[in-house]
């Protein structure tokens, strides 16, 4: 199999299982216990949220661990609503929908929201939100590049903005760091995720990084771990693999940038060459994403059969690819109905070979003219 969903999930890369090995072989002890096997875990948490904090460029104390980008979201939003009960929500129309369906809950139980339109290239459309005076919107949400497309969003002048006009700014960079880079303090914004699995990290954490000037009550609570903001005993081994899998993240960017970004160009002008469109094409787009179509072609048809020859793509959003709606990423940016159910996703990864890439070009190439073909008989 080739594997081209890394925007979906990465496998563990092997000095982060190296460092992970001793906390699922050995006795951890319980980071809260008073022996030294309790007090050898809390150690070994706190040098991960080191680490975690300097690929951020955060301080340690602004780092919580939880056990999901989607949690880290879901505890931003709702530790806001209960802190901020007048909070007005904004969002862009392309957040993953751990963004936008706690949101969209907390309009059902009477909060104001807004989505923010974007563009034909995905970017977002300050010019065209509507901020009701009487109500202003007091906390945003906007993430720094996105799952499907990639599109890269202006996040400085979206923040200087925002923060004019007195907001609460989180940005959701899960599919942003270790691609490009990725600063809590230059950005200034007040909370961001990040999320272990995108990272060659394990599966099963992430973390919520937050301005401590941010009163945000806790979402999940209980024994008060993580400073009394995200309670349940912590996921040791996992957060030690973070910890690894954060301290990579600049080399892997080396690695996108110098080895990965020439595979995605060989096969946008490829892909083009057999008549795809691709989405956000004029936008900056983080170096292994590439999102398109061929017209009149069945995306889930088309993955399916690719899946058959020995390729893993995504037809969209991982978390969505089970259901057969348009992504609502490319329903945002205005692309016609019809074109964005032929949509699919190359996500490349750090170890993707040009050999990857030609082998599928030719594989994609024979699969487009059986399918055109069997069109052609259909219709
Ligand atoms: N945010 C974005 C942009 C994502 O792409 C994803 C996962 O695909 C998430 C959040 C959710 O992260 P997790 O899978 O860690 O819950």
């Amino acid at each position: 199999m080739i594997y081209f969903d890394h925007n979906a999930t990465t496998a563990i890369h092997p000095e982060v299982l190296q460092e992970m090995i001793p906390f699922l072989s050995e006795q951890q002890g319980n980071p809260a216990s008073n022996h030294k096997f309790g007090r050898r875990a809390q150690t070994a948490i706190e040098e991960a949220r080191e680490k975690v904090a300097f690929s951020v460029n955060a301080h340690p104390s602004q780092v919580i661990f939880t056990a999901s980008g989607t949690e880290s979201n879901n505890t931003i939003i709702n530790g806001i609503a209960q802190s901020y009960p007048e909070t007005h929500f904004a969002y862009s129309a392309i957040e993953h929908p751990c963004i936008s369906e706690p949101i969209k809950s907390l309009s059902r139980r009477g909060f104001v929201a807004t989505k923010i339109p974007v563009n034909n290239q995905g970017l977002l459309d300050l010019e065209n939100i509507k901020n009701d005076a009487k109500n202003p919107i007091s906390f945003l949400s906007i993430m720094m590049a996105n799952n499907e497309t990639g599109v890269i969003q202006d996040l400085s002048k979206i923040i200087k903005w925002a923060k004019k006009k007195e907001m609460i700014v989180h940005t959701d960079a899960v599919q942003a760091l270790g691609k490009i880079p990725v600063d809590f303090e230059m950005l200034e914004v007040d909370a961001m995720t990040i999320s272990s699995h995108k990272i060659y990290g394990p599966q099963g954490v992430a973390a919520l990084i937050i301005n401590k000037k941010i009163d945000m009550s806790p979402f999940i609570i209980g024994g008060g771990q993580e400073k009394g903001l995200r309670s349940g005993t912590e996921n040791i081994a996992a957060i030690i693999g973070f910890g690894k899998a954060c301290e990579r993240t600049k080399e892997n960017m080396v690695i996108i940038k110098r080895d990965i970004k020439p595979l995605q160009t060989i096969l946008i002008v490829e892909l083009k060459k057999m008549g795809a469109i691709i989405f956000g094409e004029n936008s900056v787009r983080l170096n292994n994403t590439i999102f398109f179509a061929f017209n009149r072609i069945d995306g889930t048809t088309l993955l399916t059969a690719l899946d058959r020859k020995g390729f893993a793509l995504a037809s969209g959003s991982a978390c969505s690819s089970n259901n057969n709606e348009p992504s609502h990423v490319l329903m945002a940016m205005g692309v016609n109905q019809e074109i964005a159910q032929g949509a699919i996703r190359i996500s490349l990864g750090i170890n993707s070979k040009k050999t990857d890439v030609e082998t599928f070009l030719v594989a994609l190439k024979s699969e487009l003219e059986r399918l055109k073909q069997l069109t052609a008989i259909a219709a």
